[in-house]
């Protein structure tokens, strides 16, 4: 069946519609699977789902005040997209790079909005998928079958953040506000506001927020790192002043970036004191004569275990050095009337808090699974480089760096996907499943990721619910872009891992 005319007939008919290939989610991984896949695999029908209204994920969802990425658009950007503007973006600027990519290649045609994947279930004799999708806001339902399923639907509940239960929260008499689920019409101007949290969130809508806020306070229990720079790219700006064609320099510009990157990925593995010594250097030139930073500023655990915030020209500490923003480290006993008690004895007082205390970790959307009738633990399984599940056959899921940006990866996994479905027509076969090998029978298993490695919270409170590694590369999602970018277009399709039938 042709994937353009005929989506609406069929539907309409209420008959169940098959696609060679089926993308969960219109974010940056799903738009940029589904380009690839047009350009690599140009024979293939497919269909993208995503239940908002409008492409972007992560970009279409968050509305809080100064909404940015912390990665530069170099490298968050697509290797085959040329960024032009100052590197860290805004929400708006990413939805309009995106759209110009949906559009130059007329992917439009492929995406039906408003459609939530409910289940889905896999035949062994029919070597296919079943997916129910609902109409979001209607209770009609669309059945759809795929060869291959290609998960794009992020890894966090959208609907709801992260809030802790603190005792007394009921009684306080202020807004409490998640920033993901900011109210479009929140009023802060005048307000004295607490903000709860330390990380990007807190580093973007601090500044944001602090021209109309009276007063912010940030309140975390522990410190994070920062590392400050100019919201610009020397490099990109001579090549341009050169009159370099816009497609060379992002790709000269990423090079650089990620070979820098990379340096400092190593450092942190190799001399951590020296890194850190030199990311709190950096923000003391920001920071008034005589600051706290012991305090405030310096975390207690090594850099890179957690992702380090950016913040573009410092402006988060322009905001604490004019007196806008206050940073108090403790912990709060209880919310009160009027704000929090900290465990100090200390009292803040708050028209408005806002949480931003990170977001639930969603494996594959939560979306039931089942093979021949038997729903899928996805803990059970082992993964096969990070994308792939053992027993799980002709799915691929999204998940990208933490450390570096995350569509490295979803780049890198488009490419592989469609070196496999290539493989799988020179094979012959209907079918690829992960299967640990004869050798991996002994292979210790562990959780997804090593704590000691990289271990924020969001992660730590959901090990038991994602797939399990091996300690082999082959059964693992190393989180490490520069091993990887060689490794998996190298990765032998034929060593045993995947069974083709
Ligand atoms: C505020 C914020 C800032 C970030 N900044 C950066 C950054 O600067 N650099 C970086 O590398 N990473 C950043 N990240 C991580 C970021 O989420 C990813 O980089 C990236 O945007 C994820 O893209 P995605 O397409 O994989 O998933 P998402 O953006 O999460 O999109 C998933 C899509 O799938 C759809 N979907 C989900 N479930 C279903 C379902 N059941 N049925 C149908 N559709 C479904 C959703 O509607 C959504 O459109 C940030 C994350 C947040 C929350």
């Amino acid at each position: 069946m042709s994937a353009t005319a005929t989506l609406d007939d069929v539907a309409q008919a209420g008959g169940t519609e098959h696609f060679d290939v089926l993308i969960v989610g219109a974010g940056i991984s799903g738009v940029g699977a589904a380009y690839h896949l047009q350009q690599q695999c140009p024979e293939r029908s497919f269909v993208v789902l995503d239940k908002f209204d409008g492409f972007g994920g992560t970009w279409h969802w968050h509305k809080y005040p100064g909404i940015r990425s912390d990665s530069d658009l170099y490298t968050f950007g697509y290797r085959f997209k040329p960024w032009t503007g100052a590197p860290i973006a805004t929400a708006d600027e990413i939805l309009k790079y995106m759209g110009e990519v949906i559009d130059d290649n007329d992917l439009g045609r492929h995406i039906r909005y408003h459609h939530e994947v409910g289940s889905a279930s896999w035949s062994t004799t029919d070597n296919r998928w079943t997916i129910t999708a609902t109409e979001t806001g209607t209770d009609r339902t669309h059945t759809f079958t795929a060869n291959f399923l290609w998960m794009c639907q992020g890894y966090y509940k959208f609907e709801q953040g992260h809030t802790p239960e603190w005792p007394g929260m009921d009684t306080y008499r202020g807004q409490i506000v998640h920033p993901q689920t900011w109210p479009e019409d929140l009023d802060y101007a005048g307000k004295e506001i607490l903000v709860i949290g330390s990380g990007a969130t807190t580093a973007t809508i601090v500044p944001a927020m602090a021209g109309a806020a009276k007063h912010i306070t940030v309140l975390q229990r522990s410190p994070t790192y920062f590392w400050t720079g100019r919201n610009a790219n020397e490099l990109a700006d001579t090549l341009r002043e050169l009159e370099i064609d816009e497609t060379w320099i992002h790709e000269i510009v990423r090079r650089k970036l990620l070979h820098d990157q990379q340096a400092v990925t190593q450092l942190a593995r190799d001399e951590p004191e020296f890194l850190k010594t030199e990311l709190l250097n950096n923000i003391k030139t920001f920071l008034p004569e005589g600051y706290d930073v012991d305090t405030h500023f310096t975390p207690k655990y090594r850099p890179w275990q957690q992702r380090l915030a950016f913040v573009p020209d410092g402006d988060l500490f322009e905001g604490i050095k004019a007196g806008k923003a206050t940073m108090v480290t403790d912990e709060i006993e209880t919310f009160t009337e009027t704000g929090v008690r900290l465990k100090s004895g200390r009292e803040l007082s708050a028209d408005l808090v806002i949480t931003a205390t990170g977001f639930h970790l969603s494996v594959l959307g939560g979306i039931p699974f089942s093979i021949d009738g038997t729903p899928v633990d996805f803990h059970d399984t082992v993964t096969y480089r990070g994308m792939m599940f053992t027993g799980v056959p002709n799915m691929l899921w999204v998940f990208g760096y933490f450390r570096a940006s995350w569509t490295l990866r979803a780049d890198l996994i488009s490419d592989f996907t469609c070196r496999l479905l290539h493989h799988m027509d020179e094979l012959g076969v209907q079918r690829v499943t992960p299967k640990l090998r004869a050798e991996d029978a002994d292979m210790p298993i562990s959780s997804w990721i090593d704590p000691d490695n990289f271990n924020p919270n969001y992660l730590m409170r959901s090990m038991h619910l994602m797939p399990q590694r091996g300690d082999k590369p082959e059964w693992q999602h190393t989180q490490d872009y520069w091993t990887e970018k060689d490794a998996l277009p190298a990765a032998d399709l034929d060593d045993g891992c995947l069974v083709y039938e």
